[in-house]
């Protein structure tokens, strides 16, 4: 386990489409354990593995209410519309409103490489979106309106 510096804008990794997970060996759990370590120690809300530098779909969501690990993640369907503040931990200082959907069915592997699905709204489907956006190379700043400073009050 180990706390790993994130990746920021302007690395040609975020650029890229993750490769999908084949084998859940050793090598992924320690990814998961990683991510999770390096996403507690940036106090954010969300993690790709782009982020720390793996090219691969893997993502880590915590929005207060527990740990999330997706292996393979996809959205399967979504409802709603919500705009909202959104910030990324590779883009740091920075905020922006992004429109997303309010609920989101996301069909993926845990660690077990079980299938499973969550359904998730509001803060936890944002957090969802946002990071499988990082799967295929997507930043929110791609799709947010008023990007701005991140200042005191917000
Ligand atoms: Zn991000």
């Amino acid at each position: 386990m180990a706390v790993y510096k994130i990746v920021e804008i302007g690395d040609e990794i975020l650029k890229e489409k993750a490769k999908p997970v084949k084998n859940i060996n050793a090598n992924i759990i320690k990814l998961l354990d990683n991510l999770a370590d390096t996403l507690y120690d940036a106090k954010g809300a969300g993690l790709a593995a782009p982020q720390i530098g793996v090219s691969k779909r893997v993502i880590i969501v915590d929005t207060g209410e527990g740990l999330h690990e997706l292996i393979n993640p996809q959205i399967i369907s979504a409802a709603g519309q919500e705009t909202d503040i959104e910030g990324c931990l590779s883009i740091p200082g920075l905020i922006g409103d992004v429109t997303r959907a309010v609920t989101v069915k996301v069909k993926y592997l845990d660690r077990h490489g079980k299938e499973k699905d969550l359904t998730a709204k509001s803060m936890l489907a944002r957090a969802l979106q946002h990071e499988i956006d990082h799967l295929e190379g997507i930043l929110y700043v791609d799709r947010a309106v008023n990007i701005r400073k991140l200042s005191q009050k917000e």
